[in-house]
């Protein structure tokens, strides 16, 4: 059998090779290794063969069979008329390293830059050092055109930076007009303001599902959307570009992938989220904040828009788009969230998306994939919460920066021209993002797994908490896409609290006063934030208590804590107070916080007061009626647990119950009351609660019967 395979192989290259010298005139060519009569003779030593060229979006897989002793490879590109004859000058496009991908035996290298839809002739041959081998028989082949039927409605659309052959870039106006135009042609697709910027450009999304979009931002959360952030850097607009025409494709195309894509999730698109710098051609937005360092502060309407979407829209996965000016660098240097308050699942499932799918699958389609910093990248990449990438894995999404180098470098070496340049760039992104899409697909339960035990991880408040450093991302084993892991980046001993509080308190002044770090010298206030990144608080009598038993536990700390490296502003820590064992009945009033503790009796929270629990045993039942907040996390209560009228928030994740947990007439306004994860050995019953209570999608495990506002829970 392994004979047979690789006869198969070789035969089946040679007949690209002759197909290929067949319909490319060679006179024109003038070169002496590619007439047909070479093609069946034997080959010259160290010449590449096997060579075979596949199309794609954008881009064009070269792959052979490697040359011993080859150092690097050069692949030439000349373009064809539509006869087949030479139309410009044989030039070379690409060299391919071994430091490109993961398996140096089947070297692939994804030619791109050229403009989609023209023919071409390729070729490569091997260096020995600077030495240069003959070429490989030519191979040629017409490029994909853009996508879409010119002749249907919706499909023929195109923008701006497709009709100028990337010339321009689309404008404001321009994609708007595209935008509104797909919204109205494709049933898949709804349009949503998010937001509006400084200056009051709008801020769309896109969301897109089959045969519609789910109605509202919660139906879409329930179908564990996946988000794709494609230009918070106004200068940097080579990942919008791809992701305007990603959103045409994925609004008409009836092929399987596609439909079978959006028939199991929806795909949340926003392709311009700074307009203004966007206009600028800047890097901040009008005010010349750096957008990508304020996604944890928010205190631009532009980050604060997207935060909320995030609340309301629950993505499970992100990629967040931007280009990078290390020309030495791999075509697509990409990086997890590695904060390391981010949970271990978030940040360990965000590198198998990238080290075990994206390596893989650059190493298949020619695509260099490779960690942020790749090739002396320097100090880049390292643990600030304010970068989007790790302000999502604080929330608990899997997600990876994406940076498109900026120039061609010695690999692409026909990049000063500018629309080869700003095409390859493009094309790279939008196979970044359908990669993306696909990996989300087949990897959604781990995907979800990841999250469930990251939000039952933070909302135990069991670890350290860490201000700044990063969780180490070792080198992938050799041979390695780029030279160089990102900095280790470790927590100094001034970073780390080993002691977690159970919560902060803000005075009435700290939690509604005036603010002066947004635009003009005023900002939102803290409250106004607070309810952005959707995180419960509890009105006690001399302020407010947001406790650590939630699931953004890892993102409180260093927005409340006076010792946050960019703090939004230093509230009092509350820790644990009294005995850690009580016996007998244990009745709450004030804010209590139980931190591995154990109680011995009954636990009754009186009418205004918070419970706040964690790692704990009690044994007895838990009633609360009319109290200000009750949070139960990582616990197990011996006995009932009847939680009613609360005026704040409610939050039980994680806890064994042995008897019916019920909710019942929380008026918790603002807050959607959380039972996520829980064992009820019992029945779990909800009725009469305003909001209705969620679970985050993480299923809780009842024996009895699921009833009234949890039936679905
Ligand atoms: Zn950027």
């Amino acid at each position: 059998m392994r004979y047979r395979k690789s006869t198969v192989f070789v035969l089946s290259g040679l007949l690209v090779a002759t197909l290929g010298a067949v319909t490319s005139p060679t006179a024109a060519l003038g070169s002496p290794n590619t007439n047909q009569l070479t093609a069946l003779a034997a080959p010259e030593p160290n010449q590449v063969q096997d060579l075979s060229v596949k199309q794609a979006d954008g881009f064009a897989t070269l792959a052979w069979t490697p040359v011993d002793g080859a150092t690097d490879y050069q692949i030439e590109r000349t373009l064809l008329d539509a006869a087949g004859t030479a139309a410009g000058p044989a030039t070379i496009v690409g060299v391919w390293r071994p430091g490109r991908q993961i398996n140096n035996d089947e070297p692939t290298f994804a030619d791109a830059g050229f403009n989609p839809g023209d023919r071409f002739q390729w070729r490569v041959r091997a260096r020995f050092g600077t030495t240069e081998q003959p070429y490989s028989l030519p191979v040629s082949g017409v490029t994909t055109a853009p996508w879409g039927d010119p002749a249907v409605p919706g499909q023929n659309l195109r923008t701006q930076w497709e009709t100028t052959k990337a010339a321009q870039y689309t404008s404001d106006v321009d994609e708007y007009a595209y935008t509104k135009t797909i919204d109205e042609l494709s049933a898949r697709v709804r349009v949503v303001e998010i937001g509006r910027t400084v200056l009051g450009r709008p801020i769309n999304m896109f969301v897109i599902g089959y045969p519609t979009p789910p109605a509202t931002p919660a139906a879409v959360a329930a179908t564990s959307p996946l988000s794709i952030n494609c230009n918070v850097h106004g200068n940097e607009p080579g990942d919008r570009e791809a992701c305007l025409v990603m959103a045409r494709k994925l609004a008409f195309s009836d092929d399987a992938r596609t439909i079978d894509l959006l028939k199991n999730t929806t795909v949340l698109i926003v392709p311009t989220i700074n307009g203004d710098g966007r206009a600028a051609n800047t890097r901040g937005n009008s005010t010349g904040q750096d957008l990508n360092r304020d996604y944890s502060l928010i205190r631009q309407p532009e980050t604060l828009s997207f935060v909320q979407m995030v609340r309301e829209y629950r993505p499970v996965a992100g990629y967040d788009g931007h280009e990078y000016g290390n020309s030495s660098a791999g075509d697509l240097p990409m990086l997890s969230p590695r904060h390391q308050n981010v949970a271990r699942s978030i940040f360990d499932e965000s590198q198998r998306m990238i080290e075990g799918h994206m390596y893989e699958h650059g190493a298949k389609d020619g695509w260099w994939p490779c960690p942020y910093g790749c090739n002396g990248g320097g100090n880049v990449g390292l643990g600030e919460e304010t970068i989007l990438r790790n302000t999502l894995g604080l929330k608990n999404v899997v997600n990876s920066l994406l940076e498109l180098r900026s120039s061609g470098g010695p690999t692409r070496p026909d990049e000063g021209n500018t629309a080869n340049n700003r095409r390859r760039k493009t094309y790279s992104a939008m196979w970044t993002f359908n990669e993306f899409l696909d990996y989300h697909r087949a990897n959604l339960n781990g995907i979800k797994q990841a999250r469930t035990e990251a939000i039952t991880f933070q909302s135990g408040n069991s670890s350290r908490i860490v201000f700044r450093g990063s969780h180490l991302i070792p080198a992938h084993p050799a041979p390695h896409p780029g030279e160089s892991p990102p900095p280790a980046n470790a927590p100094t001993e001034d970073q780390i609290l080993d002691n977690p509080p159970c919560a902060y308190k803000l005075t009435e002044e700290q939690y509604n006063g005036a603010r002066t770090d947004g635009p003009g010298g005023v900002g939102f206030t803290v409250a106004q934030r607070i309810r952005a990144h959707g995180w419960k608080v509890v009105k006690v009598a001399d302020g407010y208590v947001v406790p650590l038993a939630q699931p953004e536990r890892g993102l409180i700390p260093l927005l409340l804590d006076a010792q946050g490296a960019e703090e939004l502003v230093g509230g009092e820590r509350i820790y644990p107070t009294g005995p850690v064992r009580h016996n007998g009945p244990l009745v709450v009033s004030g804010v209590t916080c139980l931190a591995d503790g154990t109680v011995n009796g009954p636990v009754t929270v009186r009418p205004g007061a918070t419970l706040i629990a964690t790692g704990s045993t009690i044994s007895g039942p838990v009633s609360a009626a009319g109290a200000a907040g009750v949070f139960l996390a990582d616990s197990t209560v011996r006995g009932p647990v009847s939680i009613t009228g609360t005026t704040g928030a409610v939050a039980v994740v994680d806890v064994q119950v042995s008897g019916p947990l019920s909710l019942a007439a929380n008026g918790t306004g603002a807050d959607l009351p959380l039972v996520a994860g829980n064992t009820v050995n019992g029945p779990l019953s909800c009725a009469g609660n305003s909001p209705a209570p969620v679970n985050l999608n993480i299923r809780n495990t009842v024996q009895g019967p699921r009833s009234g506002q949890c039936a679905g829970l």
